[in-house]
């Protein structure tokens, strides 16, 4: 087998010679895109490298017995194995076939017959992990990057030190935890030419500012995307009709600065000659070609994409793309020119959960009907509630009448992955028992029958890839399945910012009233310490915020006991959060002996909130209660307050006086009390506004007085996956934000980027 796969010769089925991100450029490639040349040293090449020199035993033997727990004989292992990587001389023959076909980076790719030998050209050396059958390895922890390379010895050396970066602490640990054999999981390496960027910018194939998915917007400045991305420069911003490809607007901003290639590689900021600062960074002809390229793209994925061009002498590359998988589409409709697979639409919804699945509908009328669903039935009912989750879980995929973005059903099956369609108004009527029915759960629509939609048009970016850039501002996950917690930590998340306890509950199948009524309270603090410890464990130091229960008396009725819970007019401003818990104080006590026993365990990294809080003294009581069990709140343990409803930001004040280590918005409830719209409700779900200046008001004046008081803050509604949000909490200095797990990395690259500009613009300030 060839060691070199050069991208035209790469496809979907290139995974374990290229890794994810060959085979993607290859896919691209393929498309006819302009992605600018290059190609994989095939993974097997690295294992004929660790054969043929006899590292592979000696690297063996370094992890035989590691106990990866032990973080500092981890750090010690890895640094071994990565210099005895990086000291093999590599065999001549696999040096040298590397160096070749770099050279040829330096003739025109398309005639690679013409070596133009000494002509060598700044490449990117970039690691691309994979496994057999195994594609997820590609998780497996920070791969090294190497921009800017030039020359045969200095490209030989990179790809070592790509080599060397497959054991990483974090990587080894990775594998560990997960229980990929360390010596089957490979690394294919890419040699791509660095374009020499005259121009550059973004394009994002759906408006993220408006939502609206039929238009394209393209952000363009002089040179290299550097300072846009660092938010140093203000782009010109082109809005392009997606289907006419006819440019709508044009906004030129004055571009002072730009950042250029020196000879030597180094990057370097130069001002823009005052005539040309005005000017329109592109012309009309590369927009339009531009997003042609981005319609493309998103066609192919069936997902709106991220896109980073450049232009090099008139020609125009694209570098990089991954999916938007974080705004939604404001309407429900979908315009036809985004149909692409035959068939018959019969319902839309919204997209709460993205993903494609065909199966046989199984309605569901009454939750005592749930034993029906078995493993890959589609679940159709009214609404979910979390007493459902069990079936959830068997369900292949669910599709709702009522219910937002913010319901339980959406929630749950993001988590799980589930392809999942909400707020479809008819779904129970339309659809039929027994029907075979396809989910096209990213598109919010379903097709009569079984109908082909092409599997990479629903792959996602990989959850860790931007795991290495560091936020000032913590981002952290939202978890409630203990089950995929080892796949939430994987994304390199800085703790999880809201554990639901509801979902454990639901799982274990008796209502926790139902536990101290029959006297069986230690039955549930050790159903919660199952969940919670799975969680924290995987986290290992990260903080892990677990909430009390907050047990809406409609939401448990399935369960054992939960005939029993009241009937109320409205539930979700009844009888639940810490008002039902100091009611019900055996309950509150159970949770926290649940966390005491944890922290016995020397799992200290697990702190509590309480949700629902509308005045100080609820806050003082359950710390007393907490204190009673011999916890000592904000010392011993973080004890914070969920900021949910309008009363609690006007007496947040109060709140911070009694003493509490946090504060974590929860935008689902805070959105819904401030603007008067249940959030179940999807004949109004339009409304649904978390960045409504009045939400955004209370967040402004709470964060404003936990400083003062020294107490953190964060956020763990839905809102937190969305970038305007993000980008709003930054502003106002938040200290940590959690999203899904599938919009950690856009929230990262958006805090990233939002966290720059605001340093450079004080920076410009003071000058
Ligand atoms: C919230 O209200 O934003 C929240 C996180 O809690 P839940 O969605 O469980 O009500
Ligand atoms: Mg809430």
């Amino acid at each position: 087998m060839s060691r070199i796969a050069w991208f035209k010769d790469l496809d979907k089925d290139s995974l374990s010679v290229a890794g994810g991100k060959g085979t993607n450029l290859g896919i691209m490639f393929n498309l006819g895109l302009p992605v600018p040349p290059g190609f994989a040293i095939t993974a097997q090449t690295y294992q004929e490298f660790i054969d043929r020199t006899g590292i592979r035993l000696r690297i063996e033997q370094f992890l035989q017995q590691l106990n990866v727990e032990d973080t500092k004989t981890l750090q010690e292992v890895a640094q071994k194995i990565q210099k005895l990587i990086e000291s093999a001389p590599v065999p001549e023959d696999i040096a040298e076939e590397i160096a070749d076909n770099y050279e040829l980076l330096g003739a025109d790719y398309r005639k690679a017959s013409q070596l133009v030998t000494g002509n060598n050209v700044f490449v990117a050396v970039r690691s691309s992990a994979t496994a057999e059958d195994l594609p997820e390895a590609s998780f497996a922890g920070q791969q090294a990057t190497f921009l800017n390379i030039k020359g045969r010895e200095e490209v030989i050396t990179a790809v070592r030190s790509c080599w060397a970066s497959l054991f990483t602490a974090r990587a080894i640990y990775y594998r560990e935890k997960n229980k990929f054999p360390h010596m089957k999981v490979l690394i294919s390496v890419i040699i791509q030419k660095m374009v020499n960027a005259t121009h550059s910018g973004i394009m994002f194939t759906i408006n993220p500012a408006t939502n609206n998915a039929h238009e394209i917007v393209i952000e363009a400045t002089y040179g290299l995307g550097e300072m846009i991305v660092g938010g140093e420069v203000n782009p010109d911003l082109y809005i392009v009709d997606k289907s006419s490809r006819e440019i709508k607007k044009i906004e030129i901003k004055k571009k002072e600065m730009a950042m250029f290639r020196t000879e030597s590689g180094r990057n370097e900021k130069r001002a823009i000659p005052a005539a040309e600062q005005t000017r329109q960074a592109i012309s009309d002809v590369h927009i339009k070609e531009l997003a042609r390229y981005g319609k493309k793209i998103e066609d192919h994925y069936g997902l709106p994409q991220d896109i980073e061009w450049a232009i090099e002498k008139d020609q125009v590359y694209i570098v990089q793309s991954r999916a938007v998988t974080t705004f939604k589409p404001k309407e429900n409709k979908l315009s036809p020119e985004i149909q692409e697979e035959e068939g018959k639409i019969i319902l839309k919804g919204e997209t709460a959960s993205s993903g494609v699945y065909t199966g046989r509908v199984k309605i569901i009328n009454d939750p005592s009907e749930l034993d029906r669903i078995e493993k890959g039935d589609i679940l159709v009912t009214t609404m979910t509630t979390p007493d459902m989750v069990p079936a959830m879980q068997r369900a292949g995929a669910i599709v709702t009448n009522e219910g937002g973005m913010t319901c339980h059903a959406a929630i749950v099956s993001r988590e799980m992955g589930t392809p999942c369609i909400v707020g479809t108004e008819h779904a129970t009527e339309v659809l039929k028992e027994g029907q075979l029915i396809t989910v096209h759960a990213s598109r919010g629509i379903v097709y009569e029958g079984k109908v082909q939609v092409a599997q990479e048009k629903i792959s996602a970016t990989p959850i860790n890839a931007g795991a290495d850039i560091i936020t000032a501002t913590e981002i952290k996950v939202i978890l409630d399945l203990p089950d995929v917690a080892e796949h939430a930590a994987a994304s390199g998340a800085d703790g999880v910012g809201l554990v639901r306890l509801e979902i454990m509950i639901a799982n274990g199948g008796i209502h926790p009233a139902e536990y101290i009524r029959q006297g069986r309270e230690n039955d549930y603090v050790q159903l919660l310490k199952e969940g919670i410890r799975t969680i924290a464990k995987a986290f290992a130091a990260k903080p892990v915020w677990v909430r009390c229960s907050d047990l809406r008396s409609d939401e448990y009725r399935n369960l054992e006991g939960g005939s029993s819970e009241p009937k109320e007019s409205d539930p979700m401003i009844g009888w639940h959060g810490i008002r039902r818990l100091l009611d019900q104080p055996a309950i509150l006590r159970a949770e926290f002996k649940a966390i005491r026993e944890l922290h016995y365990e020397g799992l200290k990294n697990v702190g509590v909130m309480i949700p629902f809080v509308i005045r100080a003294n609820e806050v003082r009581t359950a710390k007393e209660m907490m204190r009673e069990i011999g916890l000592e709140p904000c010392k011993a343990i973080d004890f914070g307050v969920m900021i949910e409803t309008p009363a609690s930001c006007w007496v947040i004040e109060d709140i911070c006086k009694e003493g509490i280590s946090f504060v974590s918005f929860g935008t689902n409830d805070l959105t819904q009390l401030t603007l008067g719209i249940d959030r179940n409700n999807s004949r109004i779900a339009r409304l649904f506004d978390e960045l409504h200046p009045a939400v955004l008001g209370e967040m402004a004046k709470v964060i404003r007085v936990c400083k003062k008081y020294g107490v953190k803050t964060s956020l763990c509604g839905q809102s937190g996956s969305n970038p305007a949000m993000a980008e709003f909490l930054v502003h106002q200095g938040i200290d940590s934000i959690s999203a899904n797990v599938d919009a950690i990395d856009t929230i990262r690259r958006i805090v990233a980027k939002t966290e720059r500009k605001l340093l450079l613009d004080a920076e410009r300030e003071r000058q």
